[in-house]
């Protein structure tokens, strides 16, 4: 059994189930459709938006981008939001965030009809989860819990600690490993002895945004590491401290100038584990998988159930 916990070839194989889906419901004559709010010119949202409109069309759903100035006001935001909603060939919605800092994105995500939301995290949504009953959702997590089962780690009475509490990825993170008979503690900037904490855990998941945070020492030997973190980091000294000896990574970063690395200390944290997801490669190809599962779910969910149900 390979240690390394395998994203690419996970979200392969969900992708494939995707389109095997889409390919069902046009035979029907329904095609998914989704549709994408990009505001700005971020470039790294520009290039998340890119691989999700690639991604989508790949799988037969039909992707369409809304592209907007930076200095968009909220209320034309909110008036294509609501034109999506009315849109009966649109099934899901993403809206990319960051958004810009005069737009109130709590208010957009709650405008985007629950049943076209996409990206599971309108409050609607994010109650059901917490009751465990079924509604989109968010997409990091649910690639991990994905790839976790499909890579046979059991879950059950584990002991987990999910370090991040974010409505993106850590709470929705917590909440699945807990409806999978987990036990969960979640910690966050104000853990006490964090390092002590981390060590109970049989399964670590680190969604920080710190490159390299979580060290050897946060991590009990055997444990399985999921490393949510997508940092990218531009000093030689770094690169050194975090893959010592990989000449691979060495002449990446000599040609690109950076590399990524994770929230998890590659060097001293992945020995430990006996199994744990690189980065790249690890959580980063779920999340846009999941996107694709969500927005085939929300089409059969508004185009097969009957309006009486
Ligand atoms: P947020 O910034 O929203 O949340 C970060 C969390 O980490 C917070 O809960 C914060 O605690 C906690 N934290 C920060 N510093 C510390 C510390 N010193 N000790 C303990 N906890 C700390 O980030 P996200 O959840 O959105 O993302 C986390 C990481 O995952 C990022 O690197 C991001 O790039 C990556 N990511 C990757 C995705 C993928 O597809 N692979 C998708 C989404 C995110 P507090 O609440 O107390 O401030």
């Amino acid at each position: 059994m390979s240690r390394i916990l395998d994203g690419t070839a996970v979200s392969k194989a969900i992708r494939a189930e995707v389109a095997s889906g889409v390919a069902s419901l046009a035979a029907r004559g329904i095609v998914p459709g989704l549709a994408v709010v990009l505001v700005g010119d971020d470039p790294a949202s520009a290039v998340y938006v890119a691989s999700k409109g690639t991604a989508a069309r790949e799988a037969g759903i039909t992707e369409r981008t809304l592209r907007f100035p930076a200095d968009l006001p909220e209320s034309a935001l909110l008036t294509a939001v609501e034109e999506l909603n009315r849109d009966d060939t649109v099934d899901a919605i993403l809206v990319q965030l960051p958004l810009p800092k005069q737009i109130d994105s709590a208010r957009i995500l709650r405008a985007i009809d629950p049943r076209k939301d996409a990206d599971g995290f309108h409050p609607v949504n994010a109650g059901l989860l917490l009751q465990g009953k079924p509604a989109p959702v968010p997409c990091t997590p649910a690639g991990i819990l994905e790839l976790l089962e499909r890579e046979g780690v059991p879950l059950r009475g584990t002991r987990a600690v999910v370090v991040g509490r974010s409505d993106i990825v850590g709470k929705p993170m917590a909440l699945l490993l807990l409806r999978r008979d987990a036990t969960v503690t979640i910690a966050h900037s104000k853990t006490r002895d964090l390092p002590g904490l981390c060590r109970e855990a049989d399964l670590l998941v680190a969604a920080i945004g710190r490159p390299g945070f979580v060290t050897g020492d946060f991590v009990k030997e055997g444990a399985v590491l999921v490393d949510v973190g997508i940092n990218r980091v531009t000093s030689r000294a770094d690169v050194e401290r975090f893959f010592p000896g990989d000449a691979k990574r060495r002449a990446a970063f000599d040609r690109n100038g950076s590399t990524l690395v994770g929230d998890c200390d590659p060097a001293t944290a992945f020995p430990r584990a006996s199994r744990y997801t690189p980065v790249p490669g690890g959580v980063g190809p779920l999340t846009i998988a999941l996107l694709l599962r969500n927005t085939l779910e929300l089409c059969r969910g508004r185009r097969l159930v009957a309006p009486s149900e």
